[in-house]
């Protein structure tokens, strides 16, 4: 059975490696899948498959243009030694709940799961479609997609990639592993504005015609490898099949059973790949959406109203500050009932108005949903008494998601098993993690002392993507306004108009 990809907005509907290479629908939609494949293999047989034999399973009811010699050469070139685990995504039980490591990639965020095969699919995607013409990856980043696609793209044959991130929205060391970049093709700017800031100007570029066939003339394209583009979602739902299967194998649960899911949401990419999953036929009970205190998305599943309308707030689940939320329309499509007209008539109102309120019928859709918030504070206190009580170290977005969890579970006295998306290494957050720990053993440290202090506390050896940077030169210097960003673009395709 093949499965295409219809755009959220209207009735365009192209192949999977279409998609892949394509990015974003030319309406400025979003690529969905016209229906979601099963998951009929017995639970029990997918326990016993290791991570590229489930990879392949799931991948290639999705992506059924591709044969699977190709996906199989794409699968075992991405989830190979890069990852520092042979599980790829190992599962760590802790204080009752279980945290889905999906951080053991090389740039030790969760990002690396998908950006790992982006590149290969999409190379592959190109081979298939007769493409000859270089492309050109434009990435936003709130932090970690930027450097995970540099890491992926870096002198893949036939590729570019430029990444534009906020030059005060994100951490120390984020900002550091992308300055170092290492590869001739990648290139990275900090922009003076926030993350949606970004996120807007690098749709604009896609959108914009004469930028389009001006790159086109010179024998470039673009795509994108942010989390709208189906070859990143679709990667993304194999782990969550995965943790089922380890929780069945480990005996922890039986097959059939149900499972709750939680993640720390920015984006609403790799929550939407668990709905996903979902709807595969995977046994889960309730997906629970974690924000920080930039909560458009609590709000929404509360109220059935989205409103960006409000205060950008800097965290540090840097990660997750975002209120234009791109995947949610993946969602609002199906929930209309896969209507592309009125889904593209809340998007207008989104982006005209800055809000839109679905209707109590779409309301009912997202009863497999349950929104939450965290706070700083509670983000910090749920990472010291995790510490105090197991030992165990979690990050400042896997943070949200455990304390907006801990509450969940409190207040519904709701016992299903429970995974957490564990998305970053603490190491990419040291000083806010052990300041979340001990306020004394934090104050007046530098940022690689605080790496020293981590690793004494949590007894996990220092990741080589920390060891790196801790020499690496500085190879990209750029900062930009938003309004010079194509400049930026330009000048690195070395088509600049100007000297
Ligand atoms: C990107 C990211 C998130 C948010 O994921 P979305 O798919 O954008 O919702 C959460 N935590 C970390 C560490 C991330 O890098």
């Amino acid at each position: 059975m093949e499965i295409r990809y219809k755009s959220t907005r209207s009735d365009l509907e192209v192949t999977a490696s279409e998609a892949i290479l394509q990015g974003l629908s030319k309406d400025g939609g979003l690529f969905v899948p016209t229906q979601i494949p099963a998951l009929d293999e017995d639970l029990n047989t997918l326990a016993s498959m290791s991570y590229q034999e489930l990879a392949y399973t799931v991948m290639s009811k999705f992506l059924t243009d591709f044969t699977e010699e190709e996906l199989k050469y794409c699968i075992n070139g991405a989830y190979d030694s890069k990852f520092d685990s042979p599980l790829i995504a190992p599962l760590k039980k802790a204080d009752g709940a279980y945290y889905l490591e999906l951080f053991h990639g090389t740039t030790i965020a969760f990002k690396d799961m998908a950006l790992s095969i982006l590149p290969y699919l999409m190379t592959t995607a190109a081979r298939k479609n007769g493409v000859d013409q270089e492309i050109v990856i434009l990435t936003a980043t709130s932090g970690d997609t930027g450097k995970a696609a540099m890491a992926g793209f870096a002198d893949v044959p036939g590729t570019r990639i430029v990444v534009f991130y906020p030059k005060d929205g994100v951490s120390y060391i984020q900002e550091r592993q992308m300055v170092t970049q290492r590869g001739e093709n990648t290139c990275v700017a900090a922009i003076l504005g926030n993350f949606d800031d970004a996120q807007s100007a690098v749709k604009k570029m896609f959108g914009d015609p004469a930028l389009n066939e001006k790159i086109g003339e010179a024998g470039f394209r673009f795509s994108s490898a942010n989390s709208i583009n189906i070859g990143r979602l679709v990667p993304q739902i194999v782990y969550y099949v995965y943790a089922y299967a380890q929780l069945v194998k480990s005996g922890e649960i039986k097959a059939g059973d149900l499972i709750n899911i939680t993640v720390p949401t920015g984006n609403f990419g790799n929550i939407l790949a668990a709905y996903y999953a979902k709807l595969m036929g995977l046994p889960v009970k309730k997906l629970i959406c974690a924000s920080n205190v930039n909560k458009v998305l609590a709000d929404f599943f509360e109220t059935g109203e989205y409103d960006r309308k409000r205060e950008f707030i800097l965290t540090s689940s840097p990660s997750m500050d975002i209120l234009i939320s791109s995947n949610l329309e993946r969602l609002i499509y199906r929930i209309t009932g896969n209507e592309s007209a009125r889904c593209a008539a809340f998007m207008k109102d989104l982006s005209s108005k800055g809000e839109y309120c679905i209707t109590d019928k779409m309301r009912e859709g997202l009863k497999d949903f349950r929104g939450g918030f965290a706070t700083e504070e509670e983000n910090f206190a749920g990472i010291r008494e995790l510490y105090e009580k197991t030992g165990y170290v979690i990050d400042t977005h896997t943070g949200i998601a455990n304390a907006v969890y801990r509450r969940y579970a409190a207040e519904t006295g709701d016992k299903t098993p429970t995974v957490i998306a564990s998305t970053a290494s603490p190491y990419k957050f040291a000083g806010s993690v052990v300041g979340a720990i001990s306020h004394e053993k934090a104050e007046g440290k530098s940022d690689f002392e605080l790496i020293d202090e981590l690793r004494a506390l949590s007894g996990v050896p220092e990741p080589p993507a920390i060891t790196d940077i801790r020499t690496a030169p500085v190879r990209h210097e750029t900062v930009t306004e938003i309004e010079n960003m194509p400049d930026v673009v330009l000048k690195f395709l070395g088509l600049s108009d100007r000297a």
